[in-house]
This record gives structure tokens, sequence and C-alpha cells, in this order.
């Protein structure tokens, strides 16, 4: 039953309590600014309030009481998306956030999953799970901060992806939250199961929009025996995108096939010296798992090819230099505020036979706008992000950085890619979403919304143009 809800009715009266429903709340103004922001950088609107649920239950009467109210709900993991997905947009909101929904709830060795609250870290459920000789696949490349709730909504997918598939290659079930306060659960306890739509693979990507995450059964694999990183090195881009196509059109696949260009090395460097090679074009850090002797017969294969695109490839001698050659990759994206305040970051991804193709189309676009585009990401998937780095302050380039925004996609679209390969569209993507999503199927996307949250207060203003 539910409990008597006490009708607030503006911001001050949550001031003097912090407790809703028993539920911990807050409008402080302070913590309404720490929730009005994500990584996108885009700065949202101060909701009337923070809330921090600790089960499903108290999600349940939040729901509820934003329903009576009048409020929009906004899920939030970690707040590490780079679309503006988790930020609010009007003030009649509440932020739901799931710090306080951190708990590994089950492992099941004998079945090979395990279940999570929302709000459990990536990084941590992988460390907890790897003393059983437990592996979970999707490592974004954020997977210190970000949440397992926040990549479903996204379906995040990161290095490992090439091999090991994507977020939603891994859930299995979802316990979730609907718009009026019911609770649904999709999918199931077993590996296979085809009854009726599968109500679980919409919620994956779906960007908080059409139900709130309370509980997920993931899939787990077992621990690769062994790996190895190689680091391959070109004087010319292209070339590094050729090696990446056939490597990937060879009989071997890597469990990671990362690019970097020579701007996001330097960049790198300059942050965090950690001795990547000088007098490079880009480089491939290329990782292999599996058992020692097919990790032995698949590094002699990619040695050839790298050769064979004139790359110098070596291979990393112990754990402490791949270490240092991953660290590299995840610096990246913070080195990059080292050139330019402001980081327009896109996530294109092309079909991986056009990955030359599309970084010699980048190359050009930047020497043509006088506007540095840093390439760097999973070019084992053909997934390139694409950084725009310009002074949002300063008019002239941020007219521009967006114009390069639009021929990128449009150049994306031409070579068959798509314009989010894992970071989904949220607000910075959704005036383009329909350069990609004809009108019928739009309208397909739009029913379900509708019909999933009638009254629009689950995130609105999310992947969706604005009519
Ligand atoms: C340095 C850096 C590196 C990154 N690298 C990668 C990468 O390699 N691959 C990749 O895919 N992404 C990457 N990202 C983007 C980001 O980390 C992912 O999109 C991640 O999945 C977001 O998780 P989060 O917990 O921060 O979610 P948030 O940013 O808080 O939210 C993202 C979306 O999820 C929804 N959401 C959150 N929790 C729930 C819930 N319980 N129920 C329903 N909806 C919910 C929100 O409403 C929002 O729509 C990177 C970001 C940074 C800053």
């Amino acid at each position: 039953m539910m409990p008597e809800i006490k009708k607030y009715s503006n911001i001050s009266s949550f001031k003097s309590a912090n407790k809703l429903l028993g539920i911990e709340i807050s409008s402080e103004k302070e913590d309404l600014i720490c929730y009005s922001f994500d990584s996108s950088g885009f700065k949202g609107v101060l909701p009337t309030a923070v809330a921090w649920p600790r089960n499903t239950n108290e999600v349940v009467n939040l729901v509820k009481y934003a329903n009576e109210n009048n409020l929009q709900i906004i899920p939030r993991g970690a707040g590490t998306g780079t679309t503006g997905a988790s930020i609010p947009l009007a003030k009649e909101a509440i932020v739901i956030s799931f710090e306080k929904m951190r708990k590994l709830l089950e492992i099941d060795t004998a079945n090979l999953n395990v279940i999570v609250e929302p709000g459990i870290i990536n990084g941590r459920l992988q460390r907890e799970i790897q003393s059983f000789r437990l592996f979970y696949p999707p490592d974004p490349a954020s997977l210190d901060i970000c949440t397992i709730g926040g990549n479903i909504a996204t379906n995040a997918g990161g290095p490992k992806a090439l091999k090991y598939g994507v977020t939603r290659d891994y859930v299995m079930e979802i316990e979730a939250v609907l718009a009026d306060g019911n609770v649904v659960r999709a999918g199931g306890k077993t590996y296979k199961k085809t009854v009726g739509y599968d109500l679980k693979d919409l919620f994956i990507g779906s960007e908080g929009t059409l139900g709130i995450f309370t509980k997920i059964r993931l899939r787990l694999l077992h621990l690769p025996a062994d790996s190895t990183t190689l680091l391959a090195t070109f004087t010319n881009l292209e070339a590094s995108g050729t090696a990446v196509s056939k490597i990937v059109a060879s009989n071997i696949i890597p469990s990671a096939i990362e690019l970097m260009d020579k701007s996001s090395i330097e960049a790198v460097e300059n942050y965090k010296p950690i001795g990547l090679p000088s007098n490079v074009e880009a480089l491939l850090i290329i990782e292999l798992d599996g058992n020692a002797d097919s990790i032995k017969n698949d590094a002699e294969i990619i040695v050839d090819i790298c050769n064979s695109c004139s790359g110098d490839i070596s291979v990393a001698e112990d754990i402490s230099e791949r270490n240092k050659v991953w660290e590299a990759r995840r610096s990246i994206s913070p080195a990059l505020f080292y050139i330019k305040p402001t980081k327009i970051s896109e996530d294109i991804v092309v079909p991986r036979n056009k990955i030359s193709t599309m970084l010699a189309q980048l190359r050009e676009l930047s020497e043509k706008s006088g506007i540095q585009i840093v390439s760097f990401g999973h070019a084992g998937d053909g997934n390139i992000h694409v950084n725009i780095l310009i002074d949002k302050k300063n008019h002239e380039e941020y007219i521009k950085g967006h114009e390069i925004v639009r021929k990128v996609f449009e150049a994306t679209i031409r070579l068959g890619g798509s314009i989010s390969g894992e970071h989904g569209i949220g607000i910075t993507k959704a005036p383009y979403i329909d350069m990609e999503i004809k009108e019928r199927e739009l309208e397909l996307m739009k029913g379900i919304k509708n019909l999933y949250d009638p009254k629009g207060i689950l995130n609105p203003g999310k992947i969706f143009k604005a009519s």
C-alpha cells in the first residue's frame, strides 16, 4: 500500500525536510548544481530535488509521488554520459540517483550469472568476480567511474566489444519501475528464451526514457587463461586503418584493437608522459586472449599484417608495460582538455573496411576548417571517437565546430555507418537523429515511448528531436 504522501509545493519545503516518504532527498542548491550536468559539458536546469533511494520500493514511491505532483523523473548513474542524457531540462523534475543502490546481490557460479543493483560501478563488479575466475567483458574506458545501470541505458561498449560484444549481450533480466510506478521484470534466468516480444532488449539503450532499472541479472564468462598486448605504430594514418581492416578480415579475433592518432598520442604525452613513441602518425593497441599457444599463433599473424602495412610492432614485455599502454588509452579524454577548453565528442561507427576512408575524410575536414580533430577509439569495431576541439566562448569556432559535426555525420552515413556506436543520442545528438532513422521508424519509436510513458514524465527531451 502507498504510504501517505505529504505534498511539498516548492523547493523550500524540501530544504527543511531531507527525507520524503523516508527517502533521502535534497533541494540544497549545491546538490542541485552537481546533478544538473554530465560529461557532455552541457548544463541543464536546476531540478526541484535530487533523491537517493535505497531499494525498489523507494523508487516506486518516488515515481508515484512524481506522478501525483507532475514532476519529471531523471534517472542518473554516475553522470559520465557524453550526450546530456542524465541531466534535467526543467525545474519541475526529480533526479533519482543510484549512489545508494550499489550492491552485488548474488553470484551464481553454477549458472554463470550475477544479480546487481543499478548503481554498482562496472570496474568494481569486474574486480569482485575475478576472485571466482569469472569475467564480465563490457569495459567502457570509463569503467572505474560509470554504473551498470547507466551502461545498460546506453548499451555501453568498450575495447573488448570486438571479441565479446557490448552490454546488450550480457543482460539476462531487468527489474524496472515504469512511469506509473508499476514494477516489471523483463528477460529471465535462462540462457535462452523465446516467449513473446523481448521487453528486456527494448530497455537496453533506452536512455532512461522507458523505465528505471532497479535490479539486473548479468551473464558472465570464465576468465580467459592468458592475454597479451601488442603495440603497432604507423607513419601513415590511413595505413593503420588498413591494418585494422586486414586483421578483422583474417581468421583471428583479437580481444581489442584500439587506435590512437598522432594528436591523441601527443595529447597524452603532454598530460601524463608515459613514453609513447613519437614521430608516428598513429598507433594500434592490439590485445589477444585465450590459451598461450593460440595467442602465440595469432600474434605472428598480426605481426605479418602490420608489417605488410608498413607498421612497426612490439609485444608488451610485462604487466607494467601493458598497464602503461592501457593507461595511455584511458587518459586520452582528460588529456584533450589541455589542448582546448571545449571538446565536442562524437562516437561514430563505420563498416570496418571503411575505417581508412573515414580517417582520411576526418583529416581533410580538419585541414579545411583549421579546427583540430582528434580521432581515437575502438577501431576494431569501426567505432571512432571523433573529438572536435574548440573554445565555445569563441563564437566563430563554436559555429565551425557544429558545422563539422554535421559533416562528420553526413560522411559516416554515406559510408554506411551510424552516428553513435555506444554513447547514445541524449540531447546533443537529438537534432541529428533523423539523418539516420527514417520517419516511419521514428514514429514506431515514439509510439513505444508513448505506450510506456503516456504522461511523458520519464527523462523527457532525450533521444527525440524537440518538435
Ligand atoms: C572518460 C570517459 C570514457 C568513456 N568511455 C566510454 C566507452 O569506452 N564506451 C562507452 O560506451 N561509453 C564511454 N563513456 C560514456 C559513459 O561512461 C557511458 O555512456 C556510461 O554507460 C554512462 O554510465 P553512467 O553511470 O555515468 O550513466 P549516466 O551518465 O548517469 O546516465 C546515462 C543514461 O543512463 C540513464 N540511467 C542511468 N541509470 C539508470 C537506471 N538505473 N535506470 C534507467 N536509466 C538509467 C540516464 O537517465 C541516462 O539516460 C565514457 C565517458 C567518459 C567520461
